[in-house]
């Protein structure tokens, strides 16, 4: 071999042992000094979330309904928390039912913050019943919490996104999204249009590097839930979940951070369950 074709070789071997180095199979590194909106952010899923995205160095916006003193406690005690771990804080109620709100939390947030590259649609009610009995408030309830707030706030802050080519929007559906129940058809297809828009805004936005997935919880442990579900039901749950238990926020917080990290830059338009196995 001549000597410019052993220098090529070398350097070619070079470059495969410095290729095939161990990498972390998960970075979140990029998530440090972003800004992340969360809806819903004062309890369950939502706060997980916050605390999770803000432990990676994310400033976070989280807006919640104010439903009574103990949701107003529950913000104010998630924003001590995040402030804690040193990261800006933007909070105050705002109804991801009404678009006009949505839009100047979305302003502000992204003023105070100085930016916005992720978006997280958390925010969500049920209001369970048979559907020849439930009553007009109870589905226009439920579809526009769970559906309409979503779109509104996907809205408000695409231009940012799109301006930017950059961003990460991540969609909390559910199960019921996909496989249905007695007395949820209000939720099951609130919960099945998210899954629709998760799709379409991944069209729309893909051309400007911005990522838009799903993530479907099957029952997890929220206060709420434990609270409001009958303890049959989340016994059939348990049963169906192959892995034999109910989850935690945290288990739906921490591929939500995967979908934001870098790690996931070539995912996007998916529906990921995060439910023990109960769609199987
Ligand atoms: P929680 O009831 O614990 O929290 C809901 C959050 O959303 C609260 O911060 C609440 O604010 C806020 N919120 C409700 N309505 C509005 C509104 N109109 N405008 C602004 N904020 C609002 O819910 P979970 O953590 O259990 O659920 C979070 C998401 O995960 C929901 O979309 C839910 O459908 C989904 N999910 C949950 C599952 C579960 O088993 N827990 C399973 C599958 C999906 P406030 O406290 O002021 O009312």
């Amino acid at each position: 071999m001549d000597e410019e074709m052993s220098g090529a070789v070398e350097a070619l071997l070079d470059q495969v042992g410095h290729e095939t180095e161990p990498k972390a199979l998960f970075d979140a590194a990029n998530l440090r000094g972003q800004v992340a909106i969360v809806t819903g952010g004062s309890s369950g899923i939502g706060r997980a979330v916050a605390l999770e995205l803000a432990r990676c160095g994310t400033h976070i916006a989280f807006c919640f309904l104010d439903s009574g003193a103990e949701s107003r406690l529950d913000a104010q005690e998630v924003a001590r928390r995040l402030r804690e771990m040193e990261v800006k804080v933007f909070f105050r109620s705002c109804d991801v039912r009404e678009s006009k709100e949505v839009k100047s939390f979305v302003a502000d947030a992204q003023e105070e913050l100085g930016g916005v590259q992720i978006l997280i649609n958390n925010a969500g009610i049920g209001r369970d019943g048979a559907l020849w009995n439930m009553e007009d408030h109870e589905w226009e309830a439920v579809v526009r919490t769970n559906l309409d707030g979503a779109f509104f706030f996907t809205r408000a802050v695409a231009p940012f996104l799109r301006a930017q080519e950059h961003g990460k929007i991540v969609n909390i559906t559910s199960v019921h999204g996909i496989r249905s129940e007695f007395g949820i058809s209000n939720y099951a297809a609130s919960k099945a249009g998210l899954i629709g828009l998760t799709r379409s805004t991944a069209v729309e936005l893909g051309s400007r590097n911005v990522n838009v997935n799903a993530v479907a919880p099957g029952y997890i442990r929220t206060t709420r839930l434990t609270d409001g579900v009958p303890s049959e039901i989340l016994d059939r749950a348990r049963e169906r979940a192959v892995l034999g238990r109910l989850g935690d926020p945290q288990d739906v917080a921490g591929v939500v951070l995967f979908l934001c990290s870098e790690s996931a830059r070539h995912i996007t338009g998916a529906v990921i369950p995060v439910d023990a196995g109960y769609l199987l």
